[in-house]
């Protein structure tokens, strides 16, 4: 359907060092096996995603959620004719930044760079990561990725203009990204919202009329399946209706993309990039039935009690960790404490704490700040 704007993988502005081609995978397919093979791809697994690990063994964690991201990321770029391989990379990557405990470490993370005039960002801290902290290679630092999966890396979930991110200067500020990079952040957004419906159902905090009352398009589904399947348990027509609903959200957005890629007029790959806006976008519809999703997951499950015990919590432990590691960064492992002697030490200690896996988090924790430490 829209083959025309495929970024064709001999166009790329490849990479950083120059490497022979391979025999038989381009250099995007090459780039989804590099990230597949990343330490910081594996501890993705370890990282929660909303709920912590621990009362259930069926909540996504950041690894299982990244391969829904990539399923429906696939199939969209499949069905519009674009190049899957690029989009499988970018959809396997866009989480590698992430540090732990979700967004709660993100936020103290944030918080504690801030006394310093910084920040923590997570797709800065994911480019650093495929540019120079994985250490796979003899020849170079880092994944040694194509200009295309930095530049969506980079982009992922906003566009910037030039000066704004003086970091991302390279990666062409004031463009929009391949149209294979957009379809991440709305399949991001597809596979989080039904997912975290799904953990949250599963943890007895919602039912599925709560949902039906606060979503439209999850009423009629919800109808529909309650008729339909009056002897099926609970939970089998609340698996009939999330599925039918992620199935509407995924229809929205290839319609949607279409639908925007004719309004835009534009004709290659190269224009996407010059378009005022993104091309990748849901119908009017989905766009409602998602930003429906959205508030009713943040009235009913992110903000509850059940969750926020456990964000203090991590909160606590990540700014304990941070301190500690500011008065003693001669504790910090190598290469981490040699680096403070050219680096600013929080810049050094925020990378350490961002490329932990909870476990990892919590384990450090006791040995130094907990009674393990004194
Ligand atoms: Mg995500």
């Amino acid at each position: 359907m829209l083959a025309r704007l495929r970024f064709p993988v001999e166009r790329s502005r490849g990479r950083r060092y120059p490497e022979t081609a391979h025999p038989y995978r381009n250099a995007f397919q090459r780039d989804r096996d590099r990230v597949v093979h990343a330490r910081a791809f594996r501890r993705l697994e370890a990282k929660t995603q909303v709920f912590a690990p621990g009362l259930s063994d069926h909540f996504r964690n950041r690894l299982t959620h990244t391969i829904e991201v990539a399923q429906i990321a696939r199939t969209v770029a499949n069905v519009l004719g674009l190049d899957e391989d690029l989009t499988e990379a970018l959809a396997l990557a866009h989480d590698i930044g992430h540090p732990p405990f979700a967004h709660a470490g993100e936020e103290e993370l944030n918080r504690q760079m801030e006394r310093f005039g910084d920040r923590f960002d997570h797709n800065l801290h994911a480019l650093r990561i495929v540019e120079s902290f994985e250490q796979r290679y003899a020849r170079f630092p880092g994944l040694n990725l194509t200009f295309e999966v930095r530049e969506g890396i980079v982009k992922h979930s906003r566009d910037f203009g030039p000066g704004e991110f003086p970091e991302f200067d390279a990666y062409l500020p004031g463009l929009r990204p391949v149209l294979e990079a957009q379809l991440i952040d709305l399949a991001d957004e597809v596979a989080y919202n039904t997912a975290d419906l799904d953990d949250a159902f599963s943890a007895g905090m919602l039912s599925a009329e709560q949902v039906a009352e606060c979503v439209p398009q999850y009423r009629a589904i919800h109808e529909a399946v309650e008729t339909q399947y009056p002897g099926a348990t609970e939970r089998e027509r609340f698996n009939e209706g999330l599925r039918q609903l992620i199935d509407g959200l995924v229809s929205g957005l290839i319609e949607g993309v279409v639908e925007n890629a004719r309004q835009s007029g534009a004709a290659g790959a190269e224009e996407v990039r010059e378009c005022p806006r993104r091309i990748a976008a849901f119908t009017e519809e989905a766009a409602v039935t998602s930003r429906a999703l959205k508030r009713f997951l943040h009235a009913r499950v992110y903000s509850a009690p059940a969750l926020g015990q456990g964000r203090r919590r991590s909160m606590a432990m990540i700014a304990d960790l941070f301190r500690f590691f500011l008065d003693r960064p001669d504790r910090l492992p190598q290469p981490y404490s040699a680096r403070t002697l050219a680096e600013p030490p929080h810049r050094v200690i925020c990378d350490y704490i961002a490329g932990m896996t909870d476990a990892f988090c919590q384990r450090t924790f006791e040995q130094t700040v907990g009674p393990a430490g004194a």
